[in-house]
């Protein structure tokens, strides 16, 4: 909440009714529970490309594929990892579940 407050004390009047709105409209709250999901969902100290097993994170490159009810994501270090998990993976296999 410091950190908040200190992000408050330093906007303008202007800033501050904007803030208050969305406050109010509940965009806030939104924002809050979006990026909350992103983090909870999206846990990159364990997750490795692959492929090559290097280190990804939020820049990485991302595939989203599967049906809809079995969507899953694969992130790749590399151009290089995702265009050969594809290849191999998804063109060839046509899997539509893990890989
Ligand atoms: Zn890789």
């Amino acid at each position: 909440m410091n950190k908040l407050a200190g992000l408050i004390k330093q906007m303008n009047k202007d800033e501050l009714q904007l803030l208050n709105r969305d406050l109010i409209a509940g965009n806030i709250d939104k924002i809050l529970r979006k990026r909350l999901n992103e983090l909870n969902n999206e846990n990159f100290d364990e997750k490795q490309c692959p492929v090559c097993g290097g280190n990804v994170n939020e820049e990485s490159f991302k595939i989203e594929f599967g049906k809809l009810y079995l969507r899953r994501k694969a992130y790749f270090d590399a151009v290089d990892c995702m265009q050969y998990f594809i290849e191999t993976k998804i063109k060839k296999q046509h899997i539509d579940i893990g890989y």
